[in-house]
């Protein structure tokens, strides 16, 4: 499952890649680019842009029209619409600024490229190896839990309450 954002999206390109997605996102993407890479890769346009949104639906691409909303609750139904899951996997995922798989590294690795005070506090640490920043589950990991876990609850109450496992993106 891939996605493309559009230019509103950057906070939902960043936790889906959190979550390990494929997802494009820039700041400069016109319109025509996006359906068009849309096309060409087969994914899922997020947007904001209702014009957008029904000219994707003509092209019959797939595409999910994303309300201002908390992101728990946009997660929830992005998930409800692809089918995709809001657990976090370390081995799959991405670096929030570049979509690029992070790769584990060592303490000893990590030593070298973070603060002393971060190397011996943490012993897991992820690099992205396009940025080369370093990524360790610090206090914002609590905040980042509790998102996925209120939008797992919403999650199910949305296949509770519309029913069955989904309905396929754009398909309201
Ligand atoms: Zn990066």
């Amino acid at each position: 499952m891939r996605f493309i954002c559009d230019s509103m999206l950057g906070d939902v390109a960043r936790w889906l890649r959190l979550l390990g997605y494929d997802t494009l996102y820039s700041r400069n993407y016109e319109d025509w680019e996006i359906l068009r890479i849309a096309q060409k890769d087969g994914r899922i346009i997020l947007t904001r842009d209702v014009g957008l949104f029904r000219r994707a639906r003509r092209k019959k691409l797939d595409a999910i029209l994303v309300e201002h909303a908390p992101i728990e609750d946009i997660l929830a139904e992005i998930a409800f619409r692809s089918g995709i899951d809001l657990e976090f996997s370390a081995s799959r995922t991405r670096c929030p600024h570049c979509n690029v798989k992070l790769v584990s590294i060592s303490k000893a690795e990590a030593l070298s490229l973070v603060k002393p005070e971060v190397a011996v506090k943490y012993d897991k640490f992820w690099l992205c190896p396009r940025c080369r920043r370093v990524y360790w589950q610090g206090n914002h990991w609590k905040t980042i839990s509790a998102v996925l876990e209120k939008a797992n609850r919403k999650l199910l109450e949305l296949r509770v309450r519309k029913g069955g496992s989904g309905r396929k993106p754009g398909g309201a």
